[in-house]
């Protein structure tokens, strides 16, 4: 489809990066279950080495089916390009390596995903990485948390699990500032929910696996570069700025403008580290992504009348749900995702671990899983689960305490869904505490 502004977010959702096969005219895009692409001539073969010319090489940089996703995102999300990855961890690290080396930091929101907590906080020390966690709502101890070596500063849009909306207009406030990146993980929100390079954002980072998906399938991830950066503007950033030595001393900022990151994500992130999506996955992604705003609308629709009805039961203390017109997030969810806020969020049940064990165990439409955004209703109970390897205070911090159950409501009928949780809500209380 011709690039043009004027269409709406459900055309693009369909159409974005898609155009008939030209081999076969094919409508839907095809996978291109095809390792390597044969070079029409040694000059063809050399062009495309040396970065001068754009075209499919070898599936870890490069597919056709792969390329038509991460037009799609960049789209969606209004940035200049994107790159795709084998799942939003991987993406996650692609995001960050272009940024760092050994002893530098990056400055990163209390309120993330349990698994990015443990990436953060653990694993990247293995790289000379270092995450400092700072509470996002403190903007003054977000700045003073900011250093000569920090490289880069990163939250979640809807944080996972809470509720939580970060005010992305004060956050790329103070990274524009202190001449940093922004880098925002918008999993929970979507595209079509916000769009976070509207609000400054320089990178959006997702796990597609998630409601870009939709269906519980394949696992996946994407960067998307807002184009908007001056990597030259400072000597922070030599990976895109300096010359790389192992493209003949190219510079991928001078050379590629604001496709830098993007060209630097496929020739460096993919070819070296190797964290590449598959034909398949993105075939199942690009099916999602078509039907994403429809499923986005009920999905908020249902979480809607689910908290509200939650938070008038008698066996639960709180519900953490950013359209709930109780929560101190209310005013700036309607700023940040004015749609709405997602379909994520948690409760505290009366009765703490036990009567949440008893909850979950007892559950028959939603599924106890490690997993969210998917079009059927699904819980898990973090502090015994995903966010089982953190600290007390870490769960705490991170929404996940003993007597909290996160919810991801799906796209069934909402009164079957009040009806199963209020069975298994019942059950919970019913146990000897
Ligand atoms: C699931 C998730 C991730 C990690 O994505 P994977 O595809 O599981 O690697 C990161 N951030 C958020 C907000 C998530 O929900």
């Amino acid at each position: 489809m011709a690039k043009n502004p004027t269409y709406g977010f459900d055309t693009l959702q369909i159409h974005a990066g898609a155009r008939p096969d030209p081999a076969t005219g094919a409508r839907q895009t095809p996978i291109y279950q095809s390792t390597a692409f044969v070079f029409r001539d040694a000059d063809h073969a050399a062009a495309l080495f040396n970065l001068q010319e754009v075209g499919y090489i070898y599936s870890r940089l490069t597919n056709p089916t792969i390329a038509v996703l991460q037009e799609r995102l960049a789209t969606l999300e209004g940035g200049a390009g994107a790159v795709c990855c084998s799942s939003g961890h991987a993406a996650q690290l692609m995001a960050l390596f272009p940024l760092m080396s050994p002893g530098k930091n990056v400055v990163v929101s209390t309120r993330l995903y349990g698994g990015t907590v443990t990436q953060f906080s653990q694993t990247i020390k293995r790289f000379g990485w270092s995450a400092k966690f700072i509470d996002f709502d403190d903007t003054d101890a977000v700045k003073a948390a900011i250093d000569d070596d920090t490289r880069a500063v990163f939250c979640e849009a809807i944080a996972n699990p809470g509720g939580y909306i970060t005010d992305l207009t004060a956050i790329s406030k103070i990274s524009d500032e202190a001449g940093l990146p922004l880098i925002v993980d918008n999993t929970s929100a979507t595209p079509y929910l916000c769009r976070p390079i509207e609000f400054g954002a320089t990178l959006v980072v997702h796990s597609t696996t998630k409601y870009l998906t939709g269906n519980g399938t394949v696992t996946g991830g994407c960067v998307i570069d807002s184009g908007k950066f001056d990597w030259s503007a400072s000597d922070k950033f030599p990976s895109l700025s300096a010359p790389e030595p192992a493209y003949h001393g190219l510079k991928f900022h001078e050379t590629f403008g604001e496709l830098a990151f993007t060209f630097h994500g496929i020739a460096i992130g993919l070819r070296d580290l190797g964290m590449t999506m598959n034909p398949q996955a993105a075939h199942y992604t690009l099916m999602g992504i078509e039907t994403l705003s429809l499923r986005m609308q009920r999905h908020v629709e249902n979480a809607v009348t689910l908290a509200n009805w939650l938070e008038q039961h008698e066996a639960i203390d709180s519900v953490t749900y950013a359209g709930l017109k109780s929560s101190p997030y209310y005013k700036r969810a309607k700023k940040i995702c004015p749609i709405g806020s997602g379909a994520l969020f948690t409760i505290a049940i009366k009765g703490g671990y036990k009567a949440c064990i008893k909850f979950v165990d007892s559950l028959e439409i939603f599924s106890h899983v490690a997993n969210l955004g998917d079009s059927r209703s699904l819980v898990i109970h973090s502090a015994s689960t995903t966010h089982r390897q953190l600290e007390k205070e870490q769960q705490i911090a991170a929404g996940a305490g003993p007597e909290i159950v996160r919810i991801s409501v799906g796209i069934e009928d909402a009164n079957d869904l009040i009806a199963d949780l209020d069975q298994a809500l019942k059950k919970s209380q019913s146990i000897k505490l």
